[in-house]
């Protein structure tokens, strides 16, 4: 499949547990290979907050720490890669997180004659290991920003305003304990099965996301390279 694009483009997507380092690794990815990031999380978090009609949808789903209705999220994933800036690469980033979700893409990628998914990267850690990531995860307030913090591995400001923008650094909602065991269930139940979906489709690239998320980062573009050839800066021949 040729696709509307040039050589040197890659289209991931990231898999992997509620706090397996998706967003953290995204940034570093991102920035690497010139593409944007798709965060379906962070696009249904700011449409809450901005009081949409997808974000009154979202709303109840995400506090239960469930999956939002697939129509919703499927729109908004479909609206992104119809956009200019998609033309020469994608990183969704929290996307598909089921089955249905997967078949929705593949639909997508097909009908708009787009070029399809070059590698799925999973983020593989301990159930212990994303509890402990997530329960001191905290997040800069303000939606534009986002800058993410961690009480033991990266400590916010001891006023609590974000180094970056000065608003305040929060626990995100679906953060707390009970929230955190739901959003772990759902993954086992509904995503982890995407994992022999694209073991099995070939383009799965499994990283070991223990660790430092700088080691983590070298893990995914070491792996990359050896799979494909895909490196920052580095036009690929497909
Ligand atoms: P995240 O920031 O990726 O951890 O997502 C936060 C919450 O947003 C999830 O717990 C879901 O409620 C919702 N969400 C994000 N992405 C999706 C998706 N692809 N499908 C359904 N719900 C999603």
């Amino acid at each position: 499949m040729t696709g509307r694009r040039r050589s040197g483009s890659l289209n991931l997507i990231l898999l992997g547990a509620p706090g397996a380092g998706k967003g953290t690794q995204a940034q570093g990815i991102k920035d690497a290979f010139g593409i944007p990031q798709i965060a379906t999380g962070d696009i249904l978090r700011a449409a809450v907050a901005a009081g949409t009609e997808v974000g009154l949808k979202a709303d109840s789903y995400m506090d239960r720490g469930e999956l939002v209705p697939d129509d919703v999220v499927v729109a908004i994933v479909a609206e992104q890669l119809a956009q200019d800036d998609c033309r020469d690469g994608w990183l969704l980033d929290g996307f598909p997180r089921n089955a249905a979700q997967a078949e929705a893409l593949e639909a997508t990628i097909r009908e708009k004659g787009l070029a399809p998914i070059d590698r799925v990267v999973y983020l593989n850690v301990s159930e212990e290991e994303a509890v402990r990531r997530i329960s001191g995860r905290r997040v800069c307030s303000n939606p534009e920003c986002g800058n993410t913090y961690h009480v033991e591995f990266m400590p916010p400001p001891a006023d609590m305003k974000c180094g970056k923008c000065g608003a305040e650094v929060v626990q995100r909602d679906d953060d707390r304990p009970e929230t955190v065991r739901a959003r772990l269930e759902t993954y086992k139940r509904e995503t982890a099965e995407l994992v022999e979906r694209y073991r099995g489709a070939g383009t799965l690239v499994e990283i070991d996301a223990e660790g430092k998320p700088e080691e983590v980062t070298e893990r995914i573009f070491t792996a990359l390279k050896a799979s494909g050839g895909w490196a920052p800066g580095i036009a690929v021949k497909r």
